[in-house]
């Protein structure tokens, strides 16, 4: 048999397996996971996903989510903390490439601010200050510097793109807790007249300076409906049995509650993160979620309605309504069958940019989703080329 035959019957076999679940995973934890998964009978809306990440670029977390992403035609929105893109960062150069890259790649590039600070107070669960926030000017000086940055990183196309999206650190800004409104209302830094919390916070939001200021450099703000947890975790990825209940409650927590996009807040400084997204989102596709674009994401009105997104034209008008509505709850959910997976075992090419299914290629050949040197014992032994 020549090549071109065998490539063409590669070819054929993976485009047929396509139709079926196929992970493009291959970590051991994605089989088994996805065994748990079936096993659990897992009650799966098929919802939309938009994938955010936030903190980085990191070089080795940034680079490896972009070429899963990327392998799987998933476009994501970025938070960069541009701290990282400063001069005085060792890296500040390879970072700056990585965000040009993933704005070339199609994702949404956003901004967390420089430094990773509250935009506004911030206190712990018992009440106590742990950052004062910035001032008026603290906050215009940082967020001026970012865009600067960002602008610098990607030639000027990051302030380009519609719409912009800022994301407070820690999500303070918006959404401060009940005792933080009360600590600004005692110190006197705000007013609102609201008897219960439900009644302050939409009020803080309507004249919240953090908010105004982000509108004021042409910003509109994303939270997020789901929160992955990784912040729960070091940098470095934990042990196998805490990262598979990581991915599968992630799944599990992606793929409850409709009627929503899911707007999903992972880090892109998390190593645990390099495992658990390809599984998370090869399972995930399986079991019937789309993971959209921001583009698409936008167009979902609730997030707007549930305060998820707030719009830029709505903080400077102050007309934000609904934004304290409870995310509806949906008591039953049809299951979704979830056929037997097919391990894809095809390879993706940097220089041909295309795939390459196993066992085949040239002066390296894709074995199992790895390339390998056409003289390696592996694809010898294994694989029936001919010279
Ligand atoms: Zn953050």
């Amino acid at each position: 048999m020549n090549r071109v035959l065998i490539l063409l019957l590669g070819f054929l076999s993976f485009s047929a397996s396509a139709e079926n679940c196929s992970f493009k995973s291959h970590h051991e934890l994605a089989q088994e996971i996805y065994d748990e998964i079936g096993q659990s009978a897992l009650k799966c809306v098929p919802n939309s996903v938009h994938l955010t990440f936030d903190d980085g670029p990191s070089q080795t977390v940034t680079p490896e989510i972009l070429k899963e992403l990327k392998l799987r035609k998933i476009q994501a929105s970025f938070f960069v903390t541009t701290t990282n893109l400063d001069p005085s960062h060792a890296k500040y150069q390879e970072n700056r490439a990585l965000v040009q890259q993933a704005m070339n790649e199609g994702h949404m590039i956003a901004d967390h601010g420089f430094e990773h600070n509250a935009y506004d107070l911030r206190l712990d669960a018992s009440g106590k200050l742990l950052e004062k926030g910035f001032s008026q000017k603290e906050r215009e000086d940082q967020i001026q510097k970012s865009v600067d940055y960002l602008n610098w990183s990607t030639g000027g196309k990051f302030s380009k793109q519609i719409p912009l999206m800022f994301r407070f650190p820690y999500g303070r800004g918006a959404m401060p807790s009940e005792k933080e409104l009360k600590h600004m209302m005692d110190e006197g830094e705000i007013h609102l007249s609201g008897k219960t919390y439900a009644e302050q916070l939409k009020e803080y939001r309507q004249i919240s300076p953090p908010l105004q200021t982000i509108a004021g450099h042409g910003f509109s703000h994303l939270g997020w409906n789901h929160d992955s947890h990784d912040s729960s975790f070091g940098i470095k990825s934990p042990e196998k049995t805490i990262l598979k209940d990581y991915i599968i409650k992630n799944i599990k927590a992606l793929c409850s509650n409709p009627k929503i996009t899911k707007v999903a807040l992972f880090h892109d400084i998390k190593e645990m993160n390099i495992t658990a997204i390809p599984i998370i989102a090869d399972i995930g596709q399986c079991l019937g979620l789309k993971f959209v674009n921001a583009q698409t994401m936008m167009a979902d009105q609730q997030l707007n309605k549930t305060g998820v997104m707030v719009s830029k034209q709505d903080i400077i008008q102050g007309q934000i309504e609904n934004v304290i509505k409870g995310l509806a709850e949906v008591e039953s959910s049809p299951k979704v069958e979830c056929s037997k997976p097919v391990v894809d075992k095809s390879c993706w090419s940097e220089q041909y940019q295309k795939s390459y299914p196993h066992c085949s290629g040239g002066d390296s050949v894709c074995f199992e989703g790895k390339w390998y040197a056409r003289t390696d014992p592996v694809v010898k032994d294994n694989c029936q080329l001919k010279d």
